[in-house]
């Protein structure tokens, strides 16, 4: 068994030795090492930054270019900027949000709309298509039970004259039916009578479809990394 002051001494014993061998001298240039003679080195690179690093290695490797005499000094000769392989040289890549659509589903991409049998009695529904002269709609109570999967529920407008109908959960889950919510005056106006659009502009191209390519930053060449040969 090992008491504390057994522990306590084994500790420092191991500092000691720590201090006298090498093992500071061994552990120390590991950590000196990301801010060495090519300058800082982040310790968790990117994709972007891990293969710019490998070309500046293959770059290194390469042997050195002949250099030129001219009238005006010395030169050697750099190799052109090559295309960027991932636009193929355009410096646009397809949206891979909205997959070049410029639009997304406003209500996600869940297949159907999510019911909460706990608090369904009170909530908000938009139907998606003109119900009674209305769309917007809201629980008014609820028949069966959960258990069953025998729900019914009773749908009452919010405003004008009183009117409510039954319709099963499975409807007001089907989103070509029913919308969760209210949704606004202006889509309302949008749809014009008809069915509800369920599209939104996408947030990441903004509805340009397309996106800057960020391994050339839209140019759609790549400088050749080439180390300084003197
Ligand atoms: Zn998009
Ligand atoms: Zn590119």
């Amino acid at each position: 068994m090992v008491t504390l002051s057994q522990g306590g001494a084994a500790l420092s014993l191991l500092l000691l030795w720590m201090a006298t061998s090498g093992v500071s001298g061994f552990v120390l240039p590991i950590l000196r090492n990301h801010v060495g003679e090519r300058g800082f080195e982040p310790l968790f690179m990117g994709q972007r930054g891990k293969r710019i690093k490998k070309e500046k290695k293959r770059a290194m490797r390469e042997p050195t270019p002949p250099r030129i005499e001219t009238p005006y000094g010395p030169i050697r000769l750099n190799k052109p900027p090559r295309k960027c392989e991932k636009c193929s040289g355009r410096g646009m890549l397809r949206c891979h949000v909205c997959e070049g659509r410029g639009v997304v589903r406003k209500t996600g991409s869940s297949k159907s709309n999510r019911v909460e049998m706990r608090n369904v009695v009170g909530s908000q529904w938009t139907s998606v298509h003109t119900r009674e002269g209305h769309r917007h709609y809201r629980v008014a109570e609820m028949m069966g039970s959960p258990k069953k999967k025998n729900v019914q529920l009773r749908m009452g407008n919010c405003c004008g004259d009183p009117i409510s109908f039954w319709v099963p959960v499975d409807e007001l889950k089907n989103k070509s039916l029913w919308r969760k919510g209210w949704v606004t005056l202006e889509d309302i106006i949008r749809a014009d009578g008809g069915e509800l659009l369920d599209v939104a502009i996408c947030f990441r191209c903004k509805g340009d479809r397309v996106l800057q390519c960020l391994d050339c930053g839209g140019t759609g060449m790549i400088e050749s990394y080439e180390p300084l040969h003197n």
